[in-house]
Formats: C-alpha cells, structure tokens, sequence
C-alpha cells in the first residue's frame, strides 16, 4: 500500500486541544434545529423508533429518487461499509480499489479473508478506471470507489465514473462512498445514486456526519438495488443500530438546507484561505472536493510535525504516501484555521 499513517506514542488529549482538524468533521453542528429535536426525542427513548425510521427512509428515497427498499440505514455509514464488507467476503474473494483510498471497508474485507487489490492513483490523484477495470478477475466480488477521495481530497470525473460503473457493475457490483459528495463544488461532481433506476448494481453511501453536522450523533445510509440490501440485511439488520434520538435529529438536519448551504459556504472559505497561505508559505496542496485538505510537509518526517503540531494544540493527521510526509487538516472554523495557518508558520 501507498498510504501510512503516523501516531504519536501517546495519544493527545483531544479536548484540551485549540483545534480539532483531524476527522473531517463539521463545526457548526449538529444545527439547531437538530439539537432541539435530539433534546425533545429524549422522553421517547424507551421506545423502538421503528416508526420514525421510516419516516426518515421515506425522507431519503424521495430525495434520492428511489423506493423505500433502496435504502439501507445505519448508525454512521462505518457500519453500512463494514456490514457489506463482512458479508460479501465472508468467504474470500478479492476487492479493488484505488490507493491511497478509505480503508474501512477494505480493512474489514481483508480481516475476514479477502485480498486486496490496490491500483494507484493517476499523477491528478483521479481514480485509474482503466487500470481498475482490468484488475478485475473471476474472483474479484466488488470495486470501492471513493469520491470524493479521502485522503486525497480529489474528484473522479462524474461522467467517467457513471460510465465506468455502468459497464463494470454488470460484471461486480460497485460500492461508491460519496461521504463527502455534498460538499464538492463545480463540474464532474455528479452523485452515482442514477444508476439505480437504469437497474445497476451499484451501492452508494452516504453519511449525516459531514454537511448534516452530525458525527457524534451516528447516521448514514446506503441507496442499492432491493435485492443487494436483502442478502446484507438477512445476516445483519442496518437500522437497529441507531438510537431514537439521533433518528429524530437526523430528519432535522435532512431537512435543515439553510445549515447545509451554510456549511458548504464556511468550508469553501475555510479552503480558499488555507489554499492562499499554503502557497505564500511555499506548500503544493492537492485540490480538495471535501472538507480537508492534504500537502506535502517540508523538512521534516510525518511524526515530527504530527508532534510539534499537537504541541502547538493543533490536531491533524499525518500521513506517508509513496514514502512522503502529508499533513492532513480539516475545515474548521475560521478562526481555527487561522491558528492552524499560525502554527504552520512557526515550524521550521
Ligand atoms: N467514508 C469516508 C470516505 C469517510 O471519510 C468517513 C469518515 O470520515 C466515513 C465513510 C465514515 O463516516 P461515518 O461513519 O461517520 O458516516
């Protein structure tokens, strides 16, 4: 694999820090109108919130434009990415994916016996469609497609990757994590979830986490083909996972766009100052579609800044791709991206 990731030896004490930019999270949520909503939801917990999950899963299938049986639930879309890794290659198998990518699925599908195919990205950090699509072998039993890419923050042309999916999904089914889709600006960013009414056999998850501000609060969904979602669901059942509160604060913050709108103008702002600093300062950073950005670190291995960083009680994360030092860092407010810009400078 490309991708290595740094820890310190001993783990920061996260709450004493000035800035949290190290898991993509959003810093203005949850929004209020979901707090309220979690707050009220409370005296209903010694309930099953089988009702009121349907109500949200009618709230997502309208959306997205399919029925109620496209839709799978879970508490975050780790759980839907994990559950589809457990069952799909319970009994071997391999699975493709670009590197650097998201790891969760493919950790799982190789802890319980898969093998792992990793294709590198191209020199724009694209997905290698091509190179993907010849990997794929009578064993091969899925494709996870990250976009946009985390870490790397890239896009995969929406209209290549419709294509690519089209066709390949005939063959395997693909798994397109769009955790951070809402929050890409400008062309080539379409979302995978068309497919399903041209009958393709392709799975997307998306997640509350991101642009709906509610990480803490454990939300995400999977949109794929009925027939897919019943041979996940017969082994393990996806909504049972969520609690009634954080049922009632999604279907808030579903339909709660102003806070949306507002998250995705403070990221892009967030962005363009980070990017005007990292260039004065002489940083190279690769374009982001999401709420993070990654460059390469000058000077110093990944582990140094990590730790002059924490010192300085800026979280990041630091990684080694092809055997380079990156920084990782969040959007956060814009404050905390002035302190991250800050302390950046100071280091020599
Ligand atoms: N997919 C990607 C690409 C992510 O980066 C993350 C989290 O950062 C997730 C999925 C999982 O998010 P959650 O379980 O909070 O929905």
């Amino acid at each position: 694999p490309l991708l290595r990731e740094h820890f310190l030896d001993e783990r920061p004490d996260v709450m004493a820090m000035a800035a949290r930019l190290n898991a993509n999270e959003n810093p203005y949520g949850p929004p209020e109108s979901a707090k309220k909503a979690v707050a009220e939801a409370v005296a209903g917990g010694n309930r099953y919130s089988w009702k009121e999950l349907a109500m949200l899963v009618d709230k997502i299938a309208k959306k997205e434009g399919v029925t109620d049986k496209h839709i799978m639930m879970g508490p975050g879309s780790s759980d839907l990415l994990e559950k589809v890794a457990l069952v799909l290659f319970m009994n071997g198998g391999n699975i493709i994916s670009a590197d650097p990518t998201y790891m969760s699925l493919i950790r799982v599908a190789e802890a319980v016996g898969a093998t792992w195919k990793a294709i590198p990205c191209k020199s724009d950090w694209s997905h290698d469609l091509a190179a993907m699509e010849a990997a794929i072998d009578k064993d091969t039993k899925m494709i996870y497609v990250c976009n946009p890419n985390n870490p790397v923050g890239s896009i995969t042309d929406g209209k290549a990757l419709l294509d690519f999916c089209s066709r390949v999904s005939e063959k395997v089914p693909v798994f397109i994590d769009e955790a951070y889709l809402e929050l890409a600006e400008g062309t080539g960013t379409e979302s995978m979830v068309s497919l399903l009414a041209k009958k393709k056999n392709v799975i997307i998850a998306r997640t509350f986490s991101k642009i709906m501000g509610m990480a803490g609060l454990r939300v995400g969904y999977a949109v794929a083909q009925p027939e897919f979602l019943d041979k996940i669901q017969k082994i393990t059942r996806g909504g049972m996972g969520i609690s009634h509160t954080s049922v009632l604060g999604a279907i808030a913050s579903f339909e709660d766009t102003e806070f949306q709108a507002m998250t995705k103008k403070q990221n892009t702002a967030c962005k363009e100052y980070l990017y005007e600093n990292l260039t004065k300062m002489g940083y190279k950073y690769i374009p982001s579609y999401t709420n993070f950005v990654i460059f390469p670190i000058n000077h110093m291995s990944g582990k140094d800044f990590l730790a002059k960083m924490t010192a300085k009680g800026i979280l990041v994360r630091s990684f080694d791709i092809q055997n380079k030092p990156w920084c990782r860092v969040s959007m956060g407010t814009m404050d905390e991206m002035k302190q991250f810009v800050k302390a950046l400078g100071e280091l020599s």
